[in-house]
């Protein structure tokens, strides 16, 4: 099946911090299934920017649980630590169009400064948005450690359209204000996920975006980040996310819920599948 005459394509696209677990499996079977009903493409992107924390081990893991799960993928497997380049390209981008500003302030100064809490914790408070180019250069010359941000509200001005469509909500308007200044380069290495998603699903032509519902406010920036690179708008489905008996949300930190553990104990695919309420 096509869309405005492309072809239909999905992605999972995990971080290999960790094994694979619960949560990850509800995202690839949703994607998968979503896939095989439309006559899709489904594809596996590998997010590994963050060259400490993502592990080749983890990698190979989560393709083999995949596998296990029969959540079979087409074509090769993109690894983004091998794209930082393009990524500085779309980055150069935004810098010419005068959207980015390096910020020099540590994590523990940003907590210490008065602060509102969006959907994914502290929303910059601006301390490096006004700065002259004076303090910009006393910091370059003794080689502080920066990020660039983005000009968040000025990119969403740039933006002509400023809406994206949610598969259960409809048309969502982009509120530039839950994001705040993003990091568009982080410290470490030249690119953030923002940029890197952003690149790679137009890169790849995905046309469906199908992730969890924590990652719903995060739409809002990268339909911004879009709609200032030319990319064109994917449809998106935010799923419901698995919770523990007390409601709380499954991560990487649930050791006990990995698929390599749950394997190991002699549970069989059906199982697994059955735990995160997709087969009966
Ligand atoms: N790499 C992200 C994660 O593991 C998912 C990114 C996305 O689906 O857009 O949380």
């Amino acid at each position: 099946m096509t869309l405005n005459n492309t072809p239909l394509k999905t992605r999972f696209a995990p971080s290999p911090t960790g094994y694979l677990h619960l949560g990850h499996v509800l995202s690839a079977y949703t994607a998968w299934a979503w896939a095989k009903a439309n006559n899709a493409q489904f594809i596996l992107r590998i997010e590994d920017i963050d060259t400490t924390r993502c592990k080749d081990i983890y990698t190979d893991a989560i393709m083999r649980d995949l596998e296990w799960l029969g959540l079979d993928w087409q074509g090769e497997v993109i690894k983004q630590s091998e794209r930082f380049e393009l990524y500085k390209g779309a980055i150069t981008t935004l810098q010419n169009k005068g959207l980015v500003y390096p910020c020099f302030t540590t994590r523990k100064e940003i907590s210490n400064h008065p602060h509102t809490i969006g959907g994914d914790g502290i929303i910059y408070p601006g301390i490096w948005r006004n700065a002259s180019q004076q303090q910009i250069d006393a910091q370059m010359a003794v080689n502080t450690p920066y990020c660039q941000r983005l000009k968040t509200d000025s990119a969403y001005s740039a933006c002509q359209t400023h809406s994206f469509i949610d598969s259960a909500q409809g048309t969502i308007i982009v509120d530039a204000s839950i994001c705040g200044d993003v990091v568009i380069c982080r410290k470490d290495v030249p690119t953030s996920y923002h940029i890197s998603v952003c690149l790679d699903d137009n890169a790849q032509g995905i046309t469906h975006i199908i992730r969890g519902k924590d990652l719903f406010e995060q739409t809002h920036i990268h339909r911004i980040l879009q709609g200032n690179l030319g990319y064109s708008a994917p449809l998106y489905t935010h799923h419901d996310l698995i919770t523990d008996d007390r409601g709380k949300k499954f991560s990487k930190s649930d050791k006990s819920l990995t698929i390599k553990d749950l394997r190991e104990c002699g549970h069989s695919p059906e199982d697994v599948l059955r735990m995160v309420g997709v087969y009966t």
